[in-house]
Protein backbone atom coordinates (compact mmCIF):
# COMPACT_ATOMS: atom_id res chain seq x y z
CA UNK A 1 0.00 0.00 0.00
CA UNK A 2 2.83 2.15 0.45
CA UNK A 3 6.60 2.33 -0.22
CA UNK A 4 9.30 4.60 1.03
CA UNK A 5 12.79 4.46 -1.65
CA UNK A 6 15.51 6.51 0.16
CA UNK A 7 13.59 8.97 1.87
CA UNK A 8 15.40 12.22 3.21
CA UNK A 9 14.11 15.42 4.32
CA UNK A 10 16.11 18.21 5.46
CA UNK A 11 14.96 21.15 6.89
CA UNK A 12 17.20 24.77 5.99
CA UNK A 13 17.29 26.93 9.43
CA UNK A 14 18.98 29.66 10.18
CA UNK A 15 21.00 27.42 12.41
CA UNK A 16 22.21 25.57 9.24
CA UNK A 17 20.52 22.62 7.27
CA UNK A 18 19.15 20.10 9.23
CA UNK A 19 19.38 16.65 7.91
CA UNK A 20 16.04 14.82 9.79
CA UNK A 21 15.57 11.66 7.58
CA UNK A 22 18.36 10.14 6.36
CA UNK A 23 17.19 7.58 3.94
CA UNK A 24 14.27 5.56 4.92
CA UNK A 25 12.49 2.71 3.05
CA UNK A 26 9.86 0.79 4.11
CA UNK A 27 7.04 -1.04 2.45
CA UNK A 28 3.48 -0.81 4.38
CA UNK A 29 0.89 -3.72 3.15
CA UNK A 30 -2.52 -3.42 3.55
CA UNK A 31 -3.97 -4.30 7.19
CA UNK A 32 -0.30 -3.86 8.30
CA UNK A 33 -0.53 -1.94 12.03
CA UNK A 34 3.30 -0.48 11.83
CA UNK A 35 4.09 1.36 15.01
CA UNK A 36 6.87 3.26 15.26
CA UNK A 37 8.95 4.25 18.07
CA UNK A 38 12.51 6.12 19.03
CA UNK A 39 13.42 8.96 20.69
CA UNK A 40 12.17 13.05 20.75
CA UNK A 41 13.40 14.48 17.82
CA UNK A 42 14.21 11.42 16.00
CA UNK A 43 12.22 12.27 13.05
CA UNK A 44 9.18 10.45 13.77
CA UNK A 45 6.46 12.80 12.84
CA UNK A 46 8.47 14.60 10.35
CA UNK A 47 8.55 11.06 8.81
CA UNK A 48 4.62 10.60 9.06
CA UNK A 49 4.11 14.22 7.38
CA UNK A 50 5.80 13.36 4.39
CA UNK A 51 3.68 10.27 4.05
CA UNK A 52 0.77 12.41 3.36
CA UNK A 53 2.75 15.62 1.90
CA UNK A 54 2.32 17.39 5.14
CA UNK A 55 6.10 17.78 4.23
CA UNK A 56 7.74 17.83 1.17
CA UNK A 57 10.15 15.12 1.08
CA UNK A 58 13.88 16.84 0.21
CA UNK A 59 15.26 13.11 -1.94
CA UNK A 60 13.40 9.87 -2.03
CA UNK A 61 10.28 8.53 -3.65
CA UNK A 62 6.90 7.37 -1.33
CA UNK A 63 4.34 5.37 -3.57
CA UNK A 64 1.00 5.00 -1.74
CA UNK A 65 -1.51 3.08 -3.88
CA UNK A 66 0.73 3.19 -7.16
CA UNK A 67 0.63 6.71 -7.78
CA UNK A 68 4.40 8.48 -6.36
CA UNK A 69 2.83 10.86 -4.02
CA UNK A 70 5.81 13.20 -3.80
CA UNK A 71 5.43 13.88 -7.87
CA UNK A 72 4.54 16.97 -9.01
CA UNK A 73 0.90 15.95 -10.45
CA UNK A 74 -0.17 14.11 -7.09
CA UNK A 75 -3.50 15.16 -6.27
CA UNK A 76 -2.81 16.15 -2.37
CA UNK A 77 -6.49 16.54 -2.07
CA UNK A 78 -6.88 12.95 -2.33
CA UNK A 79 -4.05 11.59 -0.92
CA UNK A 80 -4.92 12.86 2.09
CA UNK A 81 -8.59 11.74 2.33
CA UNK A 82 -7.06 8.39 1.40
CA UNK A 83 -4.41 8.60 3.81
CA UNK A 84 -6.20 9.99 7.26
CA UNK A 85 -4.25 11.81 10.64
CA UNK A 86 -5.06 11.47 14.16
CA UNK A 87 -2.46 14.38 15.71
CA UNK A 88 -1.30 14.59 19.53
CA UNK A 89 -3.20 17.72 19.67
CA UNK A 90 -6.44 16.51 18.66
CA UNK A 91 -6.37 20.05 16.13
CA UNK A 92 -10.43 19.92 16.00
CA UNK A 93 -12.22 23.38 14.69
CA UNK A 94 -13.48 25.15 18.13
CA UNK A 95 -15.67 26.95 16.78
CA UNK A 96 -17.38 24.23 14.91
CA UNK A 97 -19.78 21.57 16.64
CA UNK A 98 -18.83 18.20 17.07
CA UNK A 99 -20.95 16.90 14.25
CA UNK A 100 -19.84 19.76 12.08
CA UNK A 101 -16.26 18.57 12.77
CA UNK A 102 -16.95 15.26 11.68
CA UNK A 103 -18.85 16.56 8.33
CA UNK A 104 -17.41 19.64 7.25
CA UNK A 105 -14.59 17.82 4.95
CA UNK A 106 -16.83 15.07 3.12
CA UNK A 107 -19.17 17.77 2.58
CA UNK A 108 -16.68 20.47 1.14
CA UNK A 109 -15.17 17.61 -1.03
CA UNK A 110 -18.92 16.86 -2.23
CA UNK A 111 -17.66 13.06 -0.90
CA UNK A 112 -21.44 13.32 0.62
CA UNK A 113 -24.26 14.94 1.11
CA UNK A 114 -24.82 16.91 4.45
CA UNK A 115 -27.57 14.26 4.84
CA UNK A 116 -25.49 11.16 4.35
CA UNK A 117 -22.40 12.50 5.91
CA UNK A 118 -24.72 13.45 9.30
CA UNK A 119 -26.14 9.51 9.19
CA UNK A 120 -22.47 8.14 8.70
CA UNK A 121 -21.61 10.52 11.19
CA UNK A 122 -23.71 9.32 14.05
CA UNK A 123 -23.02 5.96 13.17
CA UNK A 124 -19.40 6.22 13.87
CA UNK A 125 -20.20 8.70 17.54
CA UNK A 126 -21.84 5.37 18.11
CA UNK A 127 -19.18 3.68 17.34
CA UNK A 128 -16.96 5.46 20.00
CA UNK A 129 -19.73 5.76 22.21
CA UNK A 130 -19.85 9.26 21.71
CA UNK A 131 -23.33 9.65 19.96
CA UNK A 132 -24.52 12.25 22.86
CA UNK A 133 -21.65 14.51 22.18
CA UNK A 134 -22.85 15.56 18.29
CA UNK A 135 -23.86 19.28 19.14
CA UNK A 136 -21.18 19.70 22.12
CA UNK A 137 -18.28 22.21 20.95
CA UNK A 138 -14.59 20.57 21.61
CA UNK A 139 -14.09 23.02 24.62
CA UNK A 140 -17.37 21.30 26.48
CA UNK A 141 -15.60 17.64 25.92
CA UNK A 142 -12.06 15.94 28.14
CA UNK A 143 -9.40 15.33 26.25
CA UNK A 144 -10.10 11.78 25.69
CA UNK A 145 -13.30 12.71 23.95
CA UNK A 146 -11.67 14.75 21.85
CA UNK A 147 -9.17 12.56 20.87
CA UNK A 148 -12.28 9.94 19.76
CA UNK A 149 -13.85 12.63 17.94
CA UNK A 150 -10.64 13.26 16.14
CA UNK A 151 -10.52 9.70 15.21
CA UNK A 152 -13.54 9.41 13.43
CA UNK A 153 -13.39 12.58 11.45
CA UNK A 154 -10.64 10.99 10.11
CA UNK A 155 -12.90 7.67 9.88
CA UNK A 156 -15.59 10.27 7.87
CA UNK A 157 -13.79 10.25 4.79
CA UNK A 158 -13.15 6.51 4.80
CA UNK A 159 -9.43 6.43 4.44
CA UNK A 160 -7.58 3.21 3.11
CA UNK A 161 -4.72 4.30 6.07
CA UNK A 162 -4.91 6.22 9.13
CA UNK A 163 -1.69 7.85 10.60
CA UNK A 164 -1.32 8.73 14.49
CA UNK A 165 1.06 10.86 15.66
CA UNK A 166 1.60 10.47 19.48
CA UNK A 167 -2.36 10.33 19.60
CA UNK A 168 -2.53 9.73 23.60
CA UNK A 169 0.79 11.86 24.87
CA UNK A 170 -1.57 14.86 25.07
CA UNK A 171 -4.16 12.99 27.48
CA UNK A 172 -4.09 12.92 31.40
CA UNK A 173 -3.37 9.60 32.09
CA UNK A 174 -7.09 8.25 32.73
CA UNK A 175 -7.85 9.00 29.31
CA UNK A 176 -5.10 7.32 27.29
CA UNK A 177 -6.94 3.55 27.69
CA UNK A 178 -10.47 4.82 25.79
CA UNK A 179 -8.27 6.12 22.85
CA UNK A 180 -5.92 3.18 23.35
CA UNK A 181 -9.25 0.82 22.59
CA UNK A 182 -10.79 2.41 20.24
CA UNK A 183 -7.29 2.11 18.10
CA UNK A 184 -7.39 -1.52 19.02
CA UNK A 185 -10.79 -2.04 17.86
CA UNK A 186 -9.76 -0.36 14.49
CA UNK A 187 -7.15 -2.69 13.91
CA UNK A 188 -9.14 -5.75 14.69
CA UNK A 189 -11.47 -4.31 12.08
CA UNK A 190 -8.46 -4.79 9.53
CA UNK A 191 -7.99 -0.66 9.00
CA UNK A 192 -4.10 -0.15 7.67
CA UNK A 193 -2.09 1.48 10.51
CA UNK A 194 0.97 3.03 11.28
CA UNK A 195 1.01 4.72 14.77
CA UNK A 196 3.69 7.06 16.34
CA UNK A 197 3.49 6.08 20.19
CA UNK A 198 5.45 5.94 23.73
CA UNK A 199 2.47 3.44 24.66
CA UNK A 200 4.52 -0.07 24.70
CA UNK A 201 1.59 -2.27 25.86
CA UNK A 202 -0.42 -0.85 22.49
CA UNK A 203 2.75 -1.96 20.71
CA UNK A 204 3.09 -5.24 21.78
CA UNK A 205 -0.18 -6.02 21.55
CA UNK A 206 -1.20 -4.44 18.07
CA UNK A 207 1.53 -3.98 16.28
CA UNK A 208 2.75 -6.35 13.09
CA UNK A 209 5.77 -4.80 13.04
CA UNK A 210 7.60 -2.08 15.31
CA UNK A 211 10.11 0.50 13.81
CA UNK A 212 13.07 1.83 15.97
CA UNK A 213 13.67 5.15 14.87
CA UNK A 214 16.94 7.10 15.90
CA UNK A 215 18.53 10.14 14.59
CA UNK A 216 16.71 9.95 11.27
CA UNK A 217 16.59 6.29 10.52
CA UNK A 218 15.07 2.77 10.98
CA UNK A 219 17.73 1.17 13.08
CA UNK A 220 15.22 -2.04 13.72
CA UNK A 221 12.29 -3.17 12.81
CA UNK A 222 10.95 -6.60 14.36
CA UNK A 223 7.79 -8.60 15.39
CA UNK A 224 7.07 -7.14 18.39
CA UNK A 225 7.55 -10.38 20.33
CA UNK A 226 11.27 -9.98 18.44
CA UNK A 227 11.44 -6.26 19.10
CA UNK A 228 11.18 -6.26 22.82
CA UNK A 229 12.95 -9.48 24.00
CA UNK A 230 15.70 -9.81 21.38
CA UNK A 231 16.65 -6.18 20.73
CA UNK A 232 19.62 -6.39 18.63
CA UNK A 233 20.94 -2.70 18.01
CA UNK A 234 22.18 -0.85 21.61
CA UNK A 235 20.80 1.94 21.04
CA UNK A 236 17.64 0.29 21.22
CA UNK A 237 18.35 -1.58 23.85
CA UNK A 238 19.29 1.88 25.95
CA UNK A 239 16.07 2.79 24.87
CA UNK A 240 14.05 0.09 26.04
CA UNK A 241 15.74 0.09 29.28
CA UNK A 242 14.47 3.51 29.65
CA UNK A 243 10.83 3.20 28.37
CA UNK A 244 9.96 -0.17 29.35
P1 LIG B 1 10.03 13.34 16.66
O1 LIG B 1 8.62 13.34 16.18
O2 LIG B 1 10.70 12.01 16.56
O3 LIG B 1 10.16 13.90 18.04
P2 LIG B 1 10.40 15.39 14.66
O4 LIG B 1 10.17 14.75 13.34
O5 LIG B 1 9.31 16.21 15.21
O6 LIG B 1 10.88 14.28 15.71
O7 LIG B 1 11.67 16.32 14.58
C1 LIG B 1 12.93 15.86 14.16
C2 LIG B 1 13.88 17.03 14.09
O8 LIG B 1 13.46 17.91 13.06
C3 LIG B 1 13.92 17.87 15.37
O9 LIG B 1 15.26 18.28 15.57
C4 LIG B 1 13.04 19.04 15.02
O10 LIG B 1 13.43 20.18 15.75
C5 LIG B 1 13.29 19.22 13.55
N1 LIG B 1 12.16 19.83 12.83
C6 LIG B 1 10.93 19.30 12.72
N2 LIG B 1 10.14 20.10 11.97
C7 LIG B 1 10.90 21.16 11.60
C8 LIG B 1 10.66 22.32 10.80
N3 LIG B 1 9.47 22.55 10.23
N4 LIG B 1 11.68 23.20 10.64
C9 LIG B 1 12.89 22.95 11.19
N5 LIG B 1 13.19 21.87 11.94
C10 LIG B 1 12.20 20.98 12.15
MG1 LIG C 1 6.87 13.86 17.11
Amino acid sequence: MITVKNLHKTFHTLGGDLDVLKGIDQNIEKGEKVVIVGPSGSGKSTFLRCLNLLEQPTEGEIWFEGEQTNAPDCNTNLLRQKMGMVFQHFNLFPHLTVLQNITLAPVTLKLKTPQEAEQAAVQLLERVGLADKAEAYPVQLSGGQKQRIAIVRALAMNPDVLLFDEPTSALDPEMVGEVLQVMKELAADGMTMVVVTHEMGFAREVATRVLFMDDGQVLEEAEPQEFFEHPKNPRLQDFLSKVL
